[in-house]
């Protein structure tokens, strides 16, 4: 065990360029500890090879693994991900990325002070929910706008606050599941409201709202089914009929919106989704949305509507559990902004994707596969091809509707299908793509703008290897 002499001391490591360098990103017990764990990995392989090693020789080693170490346990556990699916708004996946005028505004405001709860006129103490609040009475034409954690927290708020103790009329055709198990009938319980079921499964009519009306009602409440579609023999009331019943008994509505969206889709084939807009002015008093699905932004849950509702949401202990960050206030001011003063089409990631002309999804799929061609050449069990895609809005939005794409279909003549798409997994940035008809499908519709080329650098890496490689760096065995 004569080897074991040869192995530095840390303090040594400690003093070498290689090691010094890193004092700059680094302190000093996190480099301490990492050097430990490497020379002890060192020492651990040099015993089971059995023999000794030259000094030089076990300090390459103890580097090398430091070094390799260094970049591993320095970062976190989320990852940027090249999405490959073609589904947009993918909840695995972070939802909706944020455009560029949300992200400066992020930047700003998080790396610096800024008045989240401060009047600059009076220089008194201001109100988080001042912010946002004129974007979303301006945009979407409601008389005030609040915003919360999620839109699964604004609905919670908008029962509590109404309906606490009370009774809830809800259709048995909208008590929805959304992904997340946030289930309509058990927030309802959550909040304290009582539920009263009305109407079948597949029709509900405004007859069965009137019948169940009484003087215990406190709220009618309408869910959009963004995430299932009921379709042959069935009826749905209208929110503009619910919002008449409800004023002619003096008993608010309020509408869950999901997706909510403020721009009209119907040009792109996705005109079922409706606005907010729309179900404003169709009277609905609140209406709650998502930020982070069409919209665009960042997770969390808008209400909009009548002042007075808005107002009892306001000072509801509840919302303290519920408030959000400056870093959502400031990336939904952005993305409000684009809408207000800006181009969304363009410059909203999610609109961008959702309205990409099918004719620029084949050219850019067709720049792919020639690039991947070129650098997979000599790979014959691969072939690769372009095909046409059915790609998806996601976030339980239009779940039946298929967005037509392009993309790029590799398939593999060996087994290796699943260990490739592992491995892209596994890569910095990872590559989630589809599996389908036992082939690898690289949607090009959910890739970021220059994405292309890391996806191509990326496939090249993990199909062009012929065989497995472990991760582990292997050592030569230590000679006498
Ligand atoms: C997505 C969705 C929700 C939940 O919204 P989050 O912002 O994810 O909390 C609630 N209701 C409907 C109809 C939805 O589509």
């Amino acid at each position: 065990m004569s080897y074991l002499r040869n192995i530095p001391a840390i303090d040594e490591l400690l003093e070498m360029k290689q090691v010094q360098a890193q004092f700059d990103r680094y302190n000093r017990e996190f480099l301490v500890a990492t050097l430990r764990q490497a020379t002890d990995e060192v020492r651990q392989a040099l015993r089971l090879s059995g023999a000794g090693c030259s000094r030089e020789d076990i300090t390459v080693q103890i580097v090398t693994r430091f070094h390799t170490m260094l970049s591993g346990s320095s970062r976190g556990t989320l990852r940027k991900v090249i999405n490959g699916t073609g589904v947009v708004l993918h909840t695995n996946l972070g939802r909706a990325p944020l455009g560029p005028r949300a992200l400066q505004y992020v930047q700003e405001m998080a790396s610096d002070y800024n008045n989240l709860e401060f009047h600059l006129e009076s220089g008194e103490r201001g109100s988080r929910y001042q912010h946002v609040e004129q974007l979303l009475v301006k945009l979407t034409g409601s008389e005030a706008g609040l915003v919360v954690n999620n839109n699964a927290a604004g609905v919670l708020l908008g029962l509590n606050t109404v309906a606490q103790d009370r009774e809830v009329i809800v259709s048995r055709g909208q008590l929805i599941e959304i992904g997340g198990s946030f289930r309509i009938p058990d927030v309802m319980r959550q909040s304290g409201a009582r539920l009263v079921e009305v109407g079948t499964t597949n029709r509900t009519y405004l007859s069965d709202y009137g019948q169940a009306i009484n003087e215990k009602t406190a709220l009618l409440f309408s869910a959009h089914t963004s995430n299932y579609k009921i379709v042959g023999f069935s009826a749905e009331v209208q929110v503009a009929e619910l919002a008449a019943l409800g004023k002619a008994h003096n008993i608010p509505v309020m509408q869950d919106l999901g997706s909510g969206t403020l721009s009209d889709l119907s040009a792109w084939g996705l005109g079922e989704e409706p606005t907010v807009q729309a179900s404003v002015a169709a009277g609905a008093d609140l209406v709650t949305f998502s930020g982070d699905k069409l919209l665009g932004g960042p997770q969390a849950g808008i209400v909009v509507g009548r002042a007075n509702y808005i107002g009892d949401m306001k000072r509801n202990q509840l919302i303290r559990a519920l408030r959000v960050d400056k870093m959502t206030i400031a990336a939904l001011e952005g993305t409000l902004l684009e809408y207000w003063c800006g181009d969304p089409l363009q410059n909203i990631p999610v609109l961008r994707m959702l309205t990409m002309a099918p004719t620029k999804l084949a050219i850019r799929a067709e720049s792919l596969r020639s690039a991947l061609q070129e650098m997979l050449v000599d790979h014959a069990a691969l072939s690769i091809r372009t095909i046409e895609t059915e790609d998806m809005v996601g976030g339980g939005a239009y779940p039946t509707y298929k967005l037509p794409g392009h993309g790029v279909q590799i398939t593999f003549a060996d087994n290796r299908l699943h260990t490739v798409a592992r491995q892209l997994r596994q890569m910095e940035p990872a590559l989630v793509a589809r599996l389908q008809d036992n082939a690898l499908l690289v949607s090009v519709r959910t890739l970021g703008p220059g994405e292309d080329r890391q996806v191509v650098k990326l496939l090249t890496e993990a199909c062009g290897q012929t065989t497995e490689q472990s991760p582990v760096a292997r050592h030569e065995p230590c000679k006498d």
